[in-house]
């Protein structure tokens, strides 16, 4: 059976209606005063900061949205018993949502999904925080500690998880087909396990509508909707 890891990027979740917000040209890249709401430093050390964090995630698509056609083939593509890994640098969880198991997903930037506290570290669901914002608290803090509280997504200014990134990597080394779909493949280190898969021998395909700092290396480049793309690049690799 073929292994294939599929790095996934903002593109897979336009047709979900969330915008891209952290890569090169994202949303945020280009507000200073978004892109500071989302920036480890200035969220600590500031509560009106905090208290626009909440409020922009209050108004932001990321819980509401649904899975499109192409998570909805990637997780039919797992269900039908082929070996499949995917690597996202999407928050938003909509390959889960799909139906692709957590097991299968890892996620190098966090989940949106959950709050975390940056004291305890203790976990909660980001619906149950929105909730406490919505009925007047605008920066809810950690019920168990009383610590700043902040999505669970790996903001500007902070690292990786090393546990995650490392599984990524051994990922990238151990698969025969290698698709990056939806990535500008220009935010490291994520960028760079196109490089990793290709040197260790894997199929590199890459599925975006613009040209990659990586389409010189690979095998395969398709610049068609990934709607469409995605599930016909699949279908083939069955
Ligand atoms: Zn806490």
């Amino acid at each position: 059976m073929t292994m294939v890891a599929i790095l996934s990027g903002a593109g897979v979740s336009t047709d979900s209606g969330i915008p891209d917000y952290r890569g090169p040209k994202g949303l945020w890249r280009q507000d200073p005063e978004a892109e500071r709401l989302v920036t480890y430093g200035p969220y600590m050390a500031d509560p009106e900061i905090r208290r626009r964090s909440w409020r922009m995630r209050l108004d932001g698509p990321a819980l509401s949205a649904e899975p499109n056609a192409a998570h909805r083939a990637v997780a039919a593509y797992e269900r039908a018993g082929n070996a499949l890994r995917v690597i996202t640098q999407n928050v938003d969880g909509l390959h889960q949502a799909a139906g692709l198991p957590e097991r299968k997903v890892l996620e190098l930037h966090g989940s949106a999904r959950s709050v975390v506290c940056t004291g305890c570290r203790a976990r909660s669901s980001m619906a149950e925080a929105l909730d406490r914002v919505r009925a007047g608290e605008p920066d809810p803090a950690c019920r168990a500690c009383g610590g700043i509280l902040k999505s669970a997504t790996v903001m500007f200014g902070q690292r990786l998880d090393p546990v995650v990134l490392g599984n990524a990597m051994s990922i990238a080394k151990a698969t025969e087909v290698f698709v990056a779909v939806g990535s500008s493949l220009q935010v490291q280190p994520a960028a760079s396990l196109a490089g990793i898969a290709a040197d260790h021998g894997a199929r590199l395909i890459i599925v975006n509508a613009e040209p990659t700092p990586y389409d010189p290396m690979a095998d395969e480049v398709v610049r068609e909707p990934i709607g469409t793309a995605l599930p016909a690049l699949l279908d083939r690799l069955r």
